[in-house]
């Protein structure tokens, strides 16, 4: 079945037909995380609709090249070029040299990643890596036009480019507006225009990340890595640019200013943008104290939360709703979709064995029905990745492997052809598009043994033999178990 593709693009505020510039192949980037901290799920959730998306164009058979950067340089407290460098920051807190902090949390978020089942992308280059790039392009700037220096630090003439161009073209906002609803902050006496941003910031002596440049010993802008990477990776136009909504304003829109000052082309012909998490219908964020990290969402260790979930339900849960709708957090809403999702994923399991009886009579309505949800599944994901009804169409497909597997089964018959096809359907959606995984359930003897391996562990750390209680740990974590080591020790487990 040729399949119609149709993306919400950001740029032009309205669904278009998915076409890649190359027939066959797409090339995707997608702001990646900042590794100076736990990623918190607010970014998981941006990544595992990328997940989704880099997985269904897979599925149509697009050969994609999928880049996903680092951000470990470079990125300032404030979006508008003030305050110290997030990872350096952390660095001198943690008396540690910012590569460690850069190793430790780029690790951390490969993990958590690989727990939710996420494939990794294609490419996923770091801004310290590509300084030499970033360099480039300021010098390209600087020529155009677009740039000025000021005492070894380089700044986007915004206004200037606004002559010519549509500053505002990816938020909708005229100039004007926005310049009437900006604050005055960082660099601000260097700065010829209130919206105008760094592209390369001079360092000032305690600064740890630094590199020599024309400009003399700085580091580059924030925006300016993901325009110098999707640039080398991508060329200088591809097809899909992703991120959070909430770097759509400042970030997406410097980025297409730099590309369009440097190459004359806004960088990717559809932007698409995931929405926020909320808890009980407010913002999730740190100061509320109602933001959760994954692992004491896996571990019900936060104190809004009844229990711990399994990775699979949280990611689930996510795909209960469109990438492009806030998902709001209740301990209710996600003990919904745990029961949703152990209905899909026994039906799975029951699937790997199901074998088709010998067919007496083929009933027509329950046959057309069958084709009409493998179908679905497919009108779901190409109405916008539409997973809710993708999931929908699975329900009800599941509905029927439960009735033909059981024993008193009530559905009629479908033919060969109709059986395969199901079969095959439910497995790709479940497994490769949605990026699922059966659970195996686990049973008191599970938390019998596993209390006692705890118990064995506790022991050997009373004893101060560390070695053999980071072997325990390890050991459980090759095999998908987790510890909850908190301070009155280890009490908890988890799956991951
Ligand atoms: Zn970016």
């Amino acid at each position: 079945m040729e399949q119609k593709l149709f993306v919400y693009n950001t740029l032009t505020r309205k669904k278009e037909e998915f076409k890649p510039l190359n027939p066959g192949h797409v090339g995707m980037y997608v702001c990646g995380p900042t590794v100076y901290s736990d990623v918190h799920l607010g970014n998981c959730r941006t990544f595992i609709s990328f997940d989704l998306i880099f997985r269904y164009l897979l599925h149509l058979g697009y050969k994609v090249r999928y880049v996903r950067n680092i951000t470990d340089a470079g990125h300032l407290e404030g979006d508008a070029d003030e305050g110290e460098d997030k990872v350096s920051k952390k660095a001198k807190i943690a008396q540690l040299e910012p590569m460690e902090i850069v190793q430790k949390y780029t690790v951390d978020f490969h993990n958590v990643m690989q727990i939710f089942n996420s494939l990794p992308p294609s490419i996923e280059p770091t801004a310290t890596g590509h300084i030499i790039e970033q360099i480039e392009l300021v010098k390209a700037i600087l020529a155009k036009g677009y740039a000025y220096e000021v005492d070894g630090s380089v700044y986007f003439d915004v206004e200037k480019y606004n002559q010519t161009q549509d500053y505002g073209i990816l938020n909708g906002r005229n100039l004007e507006d926005m310049l009437n609803n900006t604050r005055s902050l960082g660099g601000q006496n260097e700065k010829h225009g209130k919206l105008d941003f760094a592209l390369w910031i001079k360092a000032k002596p305690e600064h740890l990340m630094k590199w020599p440049s024309p400009w003399g010993l700085g580091f580059p802008g924030w925006h300016l890595e993901c325009s110098a990477m999707s640039n080398k990776y991508l060329g200088q136009q591809f097809d899909i640019h992703g991120g959070g909504i909430d770097l759509m304003p400042t970030h997406h829109t410097n980025e297409i200013a730099q590309n369009v000052a440097c190459c004359g082309k806004n960088p990717a012909s559809y932007w698409l943008h995931t929405n926020m998490l909320t808890t009980n219908g407010q913002k999730m964020s740190k100061s509320l104290g109602n933001s959760f990290l994954p692992h004491e969402l896996f571990l019900g260790t936060h104190p809004l939360l009844k229990k711990g979930y399994s990775p699979m339900t949280v990611r689930f849960f996510f795909m209960q709703a469109s990438y492009r709708s806030t998902v709001d957090f209740s301990n209710e809403a996600i003990e919904a979709a745990e029961i949703f999702y152990k209905k899909l994923s026994e039906a799975a399991k029951k699937l790997i064995t199901l074998q088709q009886a010998a067919i007496t009579n083929v009933d027509d309505d329950t046959d057309k029905a069958i084709n009409g949800y493998c179908d679905d599944c497919y009108t779901g994901m190409n109405d916008n990745f539409n997973s809710p009804k993708t999931l929908e169409a699975l329900s009800n497909l599941s509905k029927w492997v439960n009735s033909y597997a059981s024993s008193t089964r009530n559905s009629g018959e479908i033919t060969a052809q109709t059986f395969e096809r199901m079969k095959k359907t439910y497995n790709d959606f479940f497994f490769d598009v949605l990026g699922l995984k059966t659970e195996d359930g686990d049973n008191a003897d599970t938390d019998e043994l596993m209390q006692l391996v705890i118990k064995l562990r506790n022991e050997a750390k009373q004893n101060k033999d560390y070695a053999t209680s980071d072997k325990i740990r390890e050991g459980l974590k090759n095999i998908g178990f987790q510890l909850n080591d908190n301070k009155q020790g280890t009490t908890d487990w988890v799956r991951i």
